[in-house]
C-alpha cells in the first residue's frame, strides 16, 4: 500500500531523512542551471545579497558581518576558530557529541589551547557549570558551543549559557549549522562573537558552502591570527567589502540555488514558518514511532525539531543494515545513530517533508518491522543510561 507513493517505485530518489544534505525542492535545483561568471556585478549582487539576507535573519545587519567561505560546514567551523581564536588564547569546549568532538579535534590541529566540558552523548552542558569552569579560570578567552549536537539531536540551551559567557566577558561561538534557519537567533538579544552554519540544512540550499555571522569589532582585531590562506575569514572578509568578490572561484551555481532557497524560506514565513514545520514533523514523527514501539533517546524537554535518535529495537532480529537498506526500498534514506553507548538511529525532520512523507515514512517503517518479524520498536535503557537532565 505504501508503494502507491513510494518514489524509488516511480524511479525517483528517494526522501532524506537525514541532517543534510536533506532533499531540496525542485525549484532550487533549477536554479543551478545556469553559469554565473564570478568577476561579473551579476554574481557580485548575489553574493552581497545572499549575506545581507543571512544578516537580517540573525538581526545581526548593525553589529555583524556575514563571511560565506567554500567547502562543507567544517571548513566554515574550522576557519572561524582559525581566524578569531588568537595563537595565545584560550578555548573552552562545550562537548556532548561528535560535532563538540570534533570542534575540539580541530582546534588541536590550529594549536589553539583549549579545555573542555565533557557530557558525553546525550547530556546538555548547563550554565552553572559554564560559570564556574569561566569564574575558576580567568585565562579561558573564548567558549564554544553546538546549537543542535546533532549527533543526538539535542538542543542545547544556547540562550542560557551565551548570557553566562557575555557576564563573563568572553567571547561566544556558536556552532549553529543544523539550527540556523529553523531556530530564531537575536544578535541584538542573543551575545555571540561568530555564528557559523551552511548552506544545506535548514535554509534547505544544496551543500557547498558555509558561512559565519561575526561581530564586526572583534572581527577588525584578527588581521594576522589565520593559519590557512584560504581559511582566512579576515582576508576574505576585507576582500568582499573592496572587490564584492569571493578571494577564490565561489560555488557560483550553489549560491544561485541558496538564493533560491531563501525565497522559499521567506515564502514559507522565514525561521518562524520553518521551525513550525519542522516542529510538525517531529511530533508526528515520534507520536507514530511511539505508536510502533520505539522510543527516543531524549527526554521530551531536548528533542530538537531537527533530528531525532530512537533507540533500536531490542529483538535479536534487528540489524541496522538490513533495516535501512528495507527501508530506502519503500523511498526513504535513514540516518545511522552516532552514540558510543546505545544502539540508535536517527530520523531527520528538515528537508522538504511535510505530514504526507512523515506518515509515509511511518508506514514504511512499520512494514520493515514486519517484513523483519520484529513485533515491535520496544527498547529500553539501563539505568545508568537513562537521561535525566
Ligand atoms: C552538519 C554539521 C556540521 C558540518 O558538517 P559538514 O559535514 O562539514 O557539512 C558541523 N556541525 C554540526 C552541528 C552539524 O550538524
Amino acid at each position: 500500500m505504501s508503494d502507491i507513493k513510494n518514489p524509488v517505485a516511480q524511479g525517483k530518489p528517494p526522501y532524506l531523512l537525514t541532517p543534510g544534505p536533506i532533499t531540496t525542492t525542485d525549484t532550487v535545483k533549477e536554479a543551478m542551471l545556469r553559469d554565473w561568471g564570478s568577476w561579473d556585478g551579476d554574481f557580485r549582487a548575489m553574493t552581497k545579497q545572499l549575506c545581507d539576507q543571512l544578516l537580517a535573519v540573525a538581526n545581526a545587519s548593525e553589529t555583524h558581518v556575514c563571511v560565506p567561505v567554500q567547502g562543507s560546514g567544517t571548513f566554515a567551523v574550522e576557519a572561524t576558530l582559525g581566524t578569531l581564536i588568537p595563537k595565545e588564547g584560550k578555548v573552552l569546549v562545550l562537548m556532548n557529541g561528535a560535532y563538540g568532538q570534533r570542534l575540539a579535534k580541530t582546534l588541536g590541529y590550529l594549536q589553539r589551547a583549549y579545555v573542555t566540558l565533557d557530557k558525553g552523548d546525550y547530556l546538555p552542558p548547563m550554565p552553572e557549570e559554564v560559570d564556574e569552569i569561566l569564574a575558576n579560570d580567568k585565562t579561558i578567552t573564548h567558549v564554544t558551543v553546538i546549537h543542535c549536537e546533532t549527533s543526538s539531536g539535542i538542543l542545547n540551551p544556547v540562550p542560557e549559557i551565551a548570557e553566562v559567557v557575555a557576564r563573563h566577558g568572553r567571547s561566544l561561538i556558536i556552532d549553529s549549522m543544523s539550527a540556523f534557519g529553523a531556530i530564531p537567533v537575536d544578535a541584538q538579544q542573543l551575545p555571540f562573537d561568530a555564528i557559523i552554519s551552511s548552506a544545506n540544512k535548514c535554509f534547505e540550499g544544496v551543500p557547498g558552502f558555509g558561512f559565519s555571522i561575526i561581530r564586526r569589532s572583534a572581527l577588525e582585531q584578527c588581521e594576522g591570527n589565520a593559519h590557512s590562506l584560504s581559511l582566512d575569514l579576515y582576508d576574505q572578509w576585507l576582500y568582499l567589502e573592496k572587490t564584492g568578490q569571493w578571494r577564490f572561484t565561489p560555488p557560483t551555481h550553489i549560491v544561485a540555488a541558496f538564493l533560491q532557497a531563501m525565497v522559499e524560506h521567506a515564502a514559507e514565513g522565514g525561521v518562524a514558518g520553518r521551525l513550525a514545520r519542522y516542529q510538525r514533523n517531529q511530533q508526528r514523527l515520534v507520536a507514530g514511532m511511539k505508536d510502533l514501539g520505539f522510543r527516543t533517546l531524549l527526554n521530551e524537554k531536548w528533542l530538537s525539531p531537527i533530528i531525532v535518535t530512537f533507540l533500536s529495537p531490542q529483538n535479536e532480529r534487528f540489524d541496522f543494515t538490513e533495516f535501512y537498506d528495507r527501508i530506502k526500498a519503500h523511498g526513504f534514506v535513514i540516518y545511522p545513530g552516532k552514540l558510543t553507548v546505545v544502539d540508535s538511529f536517527r530520523l531527520g525532520c528538515i528537508g522538504q517533508l511535510y505530514d504526507e512523507q512523515i506518515d509515509q515514512v511511518l508506514v514504511a517503517i512499520a512494514a520493515v518491522l514486519d517484513e523483519m518479524g520484529i513485533e515491535s520498536g520496544h527498547a529500553v535503557l539501563t539505568e545508568e543510561n537513562e537521561v535525566t537532565a
